[in-house]
């Protein structure tokens, strides 16, 4: 009998090496092999007569091989089949299909699937359908029955092959049939009761079987969109495990023993006479909350998500102080050294005058530097310590650290985040184990799906409200043909005293090419259309020291014209640059032209966001344009992205910490999803009148055992 938690290749028919192959696809156990979905069903139960098809249906049909052969035409080889009912026949057709040749014996079964058309002649094709061989019609081979028997007369779950010779659709039907004819049929609950009745979820054994193998009532669009009873099961399972393990780790952070910041009056009047300027309603409440955290005796996990230039900064100060004065030290990350700078003057700027001690320790440094801003950071001289990664991945030890802020978050990831706090915490003094309080910034608006489970151990606050006396930015489209209006309209801004952005797209796989773009840019609008004005170059390549330096004159209005890649990209605040110009706005992906846009509208004059595409644009590309003109609103934006994307991608990373569902899907789910969270806080709160305690240890032994796996970050204490 096969357990759940049984190595996959103890199922019959699965042998070391095609374990192997499986482990590629995530697949190291049964419960994995069993959590493998079809990604679509075929409806064989009445596969459609040739004679009654019709033209522009997708359609499974079938028939026996007739014939086949390979045929020549001026532009490429077409691999022609022939398929017969009876009397009636079906044409199908493989372009560049040598490899076919030979495939097909006359008298064979096979299935075929696809969109249904029509030759000039008015004969009926398929062509490149997708086809499975169900063994030959005379066959009397018992495998070979028993094999079509699974193949046709039902609704066949169709499964992603594994891309490698024998793992193939048919070849998982039939794995996963007889890993289900050996399962236990002892397969426990792990839900606790009045969950499962309250959600009328089926059993995990019922669910396991129907969602491979529907009965014939099962509503086929159901099926198709992973809404049968079955689906639900199993989805629900996997989010609220999921959730569970984020609710545990939310109480055990709550039992961990943090600093008791005090807030008395003398701290409250330090925050107050830093402020530059008057806070708007929302900093009010988000830093109420952030003081509130800190205040409590465990330590602070809360996400502050604010959309670009709503002022996230001085916040994060503010809190800064508030460790400070009680005698801790702040480590401020940002992702680049830019921003760290950035972070670093505007601090000196903000918090220097009131006596705080600051450093900046960025990779860039020489060692001999670097030693010296350490040593400083070990003996507590430095309060406030902003860096990059290097504050991660250098030996930094803080004497006393009180408070970790993580801006721009969405680039780190969760386990840099986590790694970070241990770092911090190690640190620390032996009589003190408290963990340092934690607050991460991001100005990727999160929707809430997301939210929900990347940050789902963290606290959130939202900066909903931009700082007074700024104008919505404009954001137009023109194709760049009619460069030249944009270049008048570009002198026209300078000429009334303000800057301007040029940004020119930076891809991966032709970084060199791009770059050039860039720099052939550069050198046109400098030394042509703009040789009059001040034009500046930033990218990637750059050194720190040289990228710096032109930043720095940019910021200082020096230059009046900034040529540059996606380096600009995070956080940059100059408010006095009132357009950005995106060449190529096509290429970008909408999260990063929400970005971009989000360097300018920060002072009070009018701003413009000027997209320009050269060539053929996509569909997808003009769903993105489209949402970039028509709102401003971050959340809306996200949330589009998140569709057009899918969340895999959403934060360009896997590495960004989302956790490898293997049935569930933050799109299709969310629903839920919300409901997954609520139950398991509801179970965590037990055990009480609906929930025993047997159960929820149950729940949290399958936490450990099943689930912890697939989500890493998830660690179960
Ligand atoms: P972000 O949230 O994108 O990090 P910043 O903290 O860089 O935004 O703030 C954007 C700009 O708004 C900065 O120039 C900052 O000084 C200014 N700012 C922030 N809060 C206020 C406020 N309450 N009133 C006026 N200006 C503000
Ligand atoms: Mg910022």
């Amino acid at each position: 009998m096969l357990e759940l938690t049984t190595p996959v290749q103890y199922v019959k028919g699965i042998g070391p090496r095609l374990a192997e192959i499986l482990a590629t696809k995530g697949i190291a156990t049964v419960g994995d092999l069993l959590n493998y979905l079809p990604f679509r069903y075929e409806d064989r139960l009445n596969p459609r007569g040739i004679a009654e098809l019709r033209v522009g249906e997708m359609a499974t049909v079938i028939g026996e091989v007739r014939n086949s052969g390979l045929f020549r035409t001026r532009r490429m080889p077409i691999f022609q089949l022939t398929v017969g009912q009876g009397r009636s026949r079906l044409k199908c057709l493989w372009f560049n299909a040598t490899y076919l040749q030979d495939k097909f014996k006359p008298g064979q079964l096979i299935a075929l699937y696809g969109k249904v058309e029509q030759d000039k002649s008015g004969e009926l094709q398929i062509i490149q359908p997708q086809f499975e061989m169900l063994g030959e019609a005379s066959a009397d081979g018992a495998d070979d029955k028993a094999a079509a028997s699974l193949e046709v007369g039902r609704i066949v779950p169709i499964y992603e092959s594994a891309g490698q010779g024998r793992v193939t659709a048919r070849w998982f039907r039939r794995v996963i049939r007889t890993a289900l004819d050996d399962l236990t049929p002892e397969l426990a609950e792990t839900i606790p009761a009045a969950v499962r009745e309250r959600l009328a979820l089926v059993s995990p054994r019922e669910a396991l079987w129907k969602v491979h193998w529907p009965e014939a009532g099962e509503s086929f669009e159901d099926l198709q969109s992973s809404r049968t009873p079955a689906h639900i099961r199993l989805i629900f399972e996997e989010l609220f495990f999921l959730e569970l393990g984020l609710e545990l780790k939310r109480r055990q952070q709550k039992a961990q023993t943090g600093m008791a910041f005090r807030l008395d009056d003398r701290v409250r009047q330090a925050i107050k006479k830093i402020l530059p300027f008057h806070p708007t309603a929302a900093q009010k409440r988000v830093l109420k909350e952030i003081a509130g955290d800190m205040q409590k005796p465990y330590p602070m996990r809360r996400l502050l998500q604010g959309d670009v230039g709503s002022g996230k900064t001085i916040v994060s100060f503010q809190a800064a102080i508030i460790a400070i004065e009680n005698g801790y030290q702040v480590a401020l990350m940002a992702p680049t050294e830019i921003l760290a700078q950035q972070h670093y003057f505007s601090a000196r700027r903000i918090l220097e005058n009131a006596g705080y001690r600051i450093v900046l320790l960025t990779g860039s440094l020489e060692a001999d530097r670097k030693r010296e801003i350490r040593r400083h950071i070990a003996q507590g001289n430095a309060q406030l310590v902003i860096g990059t990664h290097a504050l991660l991945e250098e030996k930094v030890e803080f004497a006393k650290p009180g408070l970790v802020i993580v801006d721009e978050q969405h680039r780190f990831g969760v386990l840099q985040r986590l790694k970070l706090m241990k770092k911090s915490g190690e640190g620390s003094d032996q009589q003190n184990p408290a963990e340092p309080d934690v607050l991460v910034m991001t100005a990727t608006p999160i929707p809430r799906t997301l939210a929900l489970t990347l940050y789902g151990d963290l606290e959130i606050s939202v900066l909903d409200e931009l700082p007074p006396g700024r104008t919505p930015i404009v954001t137009r489209r023109i194709t760049d043909d009619r460069s030249a209006e944009v270049w008048d309209f570009v002198r026209k801004q300078v000429a009334k005293g303000h800057q301007v952005y040029v940004v020119y797209p930076v891809i991966a796989e032709s970084e060199e090419t791009e770059l050039k773009a860039a720099i052939k840019m550069y050198r046109e609008l400098s030394g042509k259309i703009f040789s009059d004005l001040k034009v500046g170059l930033l990218h990637g390549r750059l050194d720190a020291d040289l990228k710096d330096q032109v930043m720095r004159m940019f910021q200082k209005g020096e230059l009046q014209v900034l040529v540059a890649t996606t380096v600009i990209e995070v956080g940059v605040d100059v408010p006095n640059a009132t357009v950005m110009v995106i060449e190529h706005a096509e290429r970008f992906g909408l999260a990063q032209l929400h970005q971009l846009r989000g360097r300018i509208g920060r002072g009070a004059a009018k701003s413009y966001c000027i997209l320009m595409t050269g060539g053929k644009v996509t569909e997808e590309g003009e769903r993105r344009l489209d949402a970039m003109v028509r709102t401003n609103d971050g959340f809306q934006i996200a949330e589009l992205d998140l569709e057009l994307r899918g969340p895999g991608e959403f934060f360009g990373t896997r590495q960004a910490g989302m956790p490898n569902f293997r049935v569930a899907n933050l799109i299709r789910d969310r629903q839920l999803l919300e409901l997954a969270k609520r139950e398991a806080a509801a179970v965590m709160a037990g055990p009480n009148s609906e929930v025993t305690q047997v159960e929820i240890s149950r729940a949290l032994v399958a936490l450990r055992t099943c689930w912890q796996r697939t989500y890493g970050l998830v660690e179960v204490g």
